[in-house]
């Protein structure tokens, strides 16, 4: 019964508010990861950013003012991870704050030696536990123009990866793939990189990937959507896990 009623909610949201066609065209071309899809991935795709609209509330900040367009394309990059998933995945959170440009966060943290530290450092995005996702709309509109960076994947990553705790690279992996091997994939190649940093050997991903595994899967996320050929080339073994645990097939 709650699935029928939830289906007709569904149905009710797509056909009475679809996005509109020059809408949804504008948002192709401004997404890489969504332009390259097939068009039945293109019109699941539609109605997953239609439904993440109704859901979730985007919040601008600081004067910033976002219109359809703007909004469209916001949730056509954050509903590319969850395609093959389901927007359930988004559960347990409402809102998307964006920022105007990169920001520096006003809290302070406890570190694992009971130091407290006052966020200093410029943001263009952050994830909270089962609180909000914030985002800097200048780095949004940033998406692919330094190759396979895509800030909102980046911090929709670090969603997915907290549903089951801490967000340390380990996400909810599904019932046929191997925990172990994902462990082992990750932790081998992240210290493999880490050394070849170390050494000053030029690395196939970002650097800010190597601060902790969870930035690691949220790097490699983000890469694996947006420049998917390199990842595979690159790291093969990553590229197979997230395959799996994406159902996606980007390359
Ligand atoms: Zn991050």
């Amino acid at each position: 019964m709650l699935d029928k009623i939830r289906n007709w909610r569904v149905r009710r949201t797509v056909t009475r508010h679809p996005i509109a066609e020059p809408l949804w065209q504008d948002a192709l071309n401004r997404c890489a990861p969504a332009r390259r899809l097939g068009a039945s991935d293109q019109a699941a795709l539609r109605v997953l950013a239609t439904l993440f609209l109704e859901r979730k509330s985007l919040e601008p900040v600081q004067g910033l003012e976002l219109d359809d367009a703007d909004r469209v394309l916001l949730a056509t990059h954050a509903c590319i991870p969850i395609l093959k998933l389901g927007l359930d995945w988004y559960d347990g959170w409402h809102s998307v704050i964006v920022y105007p440009d990169a920001f520096i966060p006003r809290r302070s943290h406890t570190d694992a030696a009971g130091v407290v530290h006052q966020g200093d450092a410029m943001m263009a995005g952050e994830a909270w536990g089962r609180g909000p996702v914030i985002l800097s709309w200048a780095d949004v509109l940033g998406a692919g123009r330094r190759p396979g960076h895509n800030v909102v994947i980046h911090e929709m990553a670090h969603k997915l990866d907290m549903l089951n705790g801490d967000a340390n690279g380990f996400p909810p992996l599904h019932r046929r793939m191997a925990p172990r091997v994902w462990t082992q994939v990750f932790a081998s190649t992240w210290e493999r990189l880490r050394d070849d940093h170390r050494n000053g050997l030029p690395l196939p991903i970002d650097p800010y990937g190597l601060q902790n595994e969870a930035e690691f899967f949220a790097v490699v996320s983000e890469q694996f959507f947006e420049t998917p050929a390199a990842l595979r080339e690159h790291l093969p073994e990553v590229y197979r896990q997230l395959e799996q645990f994406y159902r996606q097939h980007p390359y």
